[in-house]
């Protein structure tokens, strides 16, 4: 399958997205993770069949058939996926729609469906090597919303792709399916990214880093159901050193098209209680182009450990190397006021279940008390967990500027933030 590599510069498109496509073909130890997501993807938006396509110039090979007839590969050209490789853009046919061609309807009849959903994936390469693709025997149309979200399993989906390709069987071998710290040693801790808006003018300013497990059985894992075991050990901080680092290279490559952008990363309080946290944090930026003053840390919960002179040492610390530091889930009880006086941090990020209230008189109150206090001191105050434009408006009312939300963007995978970012 290897291409005469002395000349790439003919190489036609088709030819290189062909050979980038053939690099996915040998998956097989990935198939429990690459399956979960794929069902997963099928039951969100209530599918019955869903594929996860591969395809080089002339095949696609379906390495994920989930509801639907075996099949493992087609030719290309009698295929819909074919279209959307070409376009590098999702779509949606159905038969009932007026705009819907005879050829897409007649490949509709042939497959016995009435309805098609697709996003393409993207190899390490840049190129489209192949679909996430929905089929129903009902005719049904995705809101904008559902098809943001097959967008999103497409990004994971593409992860993990990739990480097998990068560390081949390895992680199929660990053992038990806890294995964090090996888990960390394979690469599948990375970060996904939260977009962080100025709420006035509805602009990006930075993201969160908001750290993802691509485990080779159960996929994508959210850090509820790690980071606490991790809390219970030393373990949360080579999780939160790793995630600073595949971030901060994430952000020299936002900073080519938008130097300006921050980049926000969490933090657990048991980190800054150790003796080396200062100079690990400097160390994972050694190598970086990336300035600490571009830097926030989020400083989360962390039962494990109370507030001592030497957290408050450390802070002044990262302070004077330049990182911002912000107190995170802000007004859900653990973040106390006092915390603000103690530690002196550069600001605070009001929690989700405060903001869930900001619509009653009281969580009006209060949110407006904050964001007073945050002026008065002159802190940094973002408001979490903004889903609704009413919200986003309260907000700005009550004197909030910064705001993070599932109403501007749900976390994404790291291809996606580049991607936007380059398509500004
Ligand atoms: P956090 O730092 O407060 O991050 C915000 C969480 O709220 C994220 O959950 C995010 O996906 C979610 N969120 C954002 N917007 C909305 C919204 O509009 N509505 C709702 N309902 N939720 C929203 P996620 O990614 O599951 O992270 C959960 C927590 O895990 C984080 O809360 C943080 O405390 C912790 N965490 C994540 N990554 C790391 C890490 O690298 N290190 C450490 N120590 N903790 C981490
Ligand atoms: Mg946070
Ligand atoms: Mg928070």
């Amino acid at each position: 399958m290897e291409h005469d590599p002395s000349s790439p510069n003919r190489r036609s498109q088709t030819r290189r997205q062909s050979d980038s496509a053939r690099r996915y073909l040998d998956v097989e130890a990935t198939t429990p993770a690459l399956r979960s997501t794929v069902e997963l993807a099928a039951r969100s938006v209530g599918f019955a069949i869903a594929q996860l396509n591969v395809l080089d110039d002339a095949t696609q090979y379906t390495l994920v058939n989930i509801g639907g007839p075996p099949v493992s590969t087609v030719e290309r050209s009698t295929t819909l996926c074919d279209d959307v490789v070409r376009s590098g853009k999702s779509a949606v046919v159905t038969r009932n729609r007026v705009d819907a061609t005879v050829r897409q309807r007649d490949i509709l009849d042939r497959n016995g469906v009435a309805s098609y959903a697709s996003v393409p994936l993207r190899g390490r390469e840049g190129l489209v090597i192949g679909t996430l693709c929905l089929l129903d025997r009902m005719s049904r149309e995705l809101t904008e919303g559902q098809m943001q979200e097959l967008e999103q399993y497409g990004s994971v989906l593409e992860e993990q792709l990739d990480l097998h390709r990068r560390v081949g069987s390895t992680s199929a071998k660990l053992d038990g399916d806890n294995d964090l710290a090996g888990a960390l040693f394979a690469g599948q801790i990375v970060p996904w990214f939260q977009p962080i808006v100025d709420l006035g003018t509805g602009s990006t300013v930075g993201f969160e880093a908001l750290a993802r497990w691509h485990h080779p059985t159960r996929g994508l894992v959210s850090p509820a159901d790690f980071v606490p075991f991790a809390e219970a050990s030393e373990l949360i901080i080579d999780i939160d050193l790793e995630v600073l680092r595949l971030a901060v290279k994430e952000a020299e490559a936002w900073h080519e098209h938008r130097p300006d952008l921050r980049l926000s990363v969490n933090l657990s309080g048991r980190h800054l209680a150790h003796p080396d946290a200062v100079t690990q944090l400097q160390s994972a930026l050694a190598h970086s182009s990336v300035p600490a003053h571009r830097i926030s840390l989020e400083l989360t919960e962390s039962s494990a450990v109370s507030d001592g002179p030497l957290i408050r040492r450390h802070i002044d610390d990262v302070h004077a190397l330049g990182f911002r530091v912000l107190l995170d889930d802000f007004g859900s009880g653990w973040s106390s006021l006092e915390r603000l006086v103690t530690l002196e941090p550069d600001g605070v990020k009001i929690d989700g279940q405060l903001t869930k209230f900001i619509d009653t008189d009281r969580g009006r109150a209060l949110v407006r008390a904050l964001s007073s206090v945050a002026k008065d001191l002159g802190l940094v105050m973002v408001i979490e967990g903004i889903e609704t434009r009413a919200q986003a408006d309260i907000a700005l009312e009550l004197g909030c500027t910064l705001a993070q939300g599932f109403l501007w963007s749900r976390p994404l995978s790291a291809a996606a933030v580049r991607r936007s970012i380059e398509a500004l």
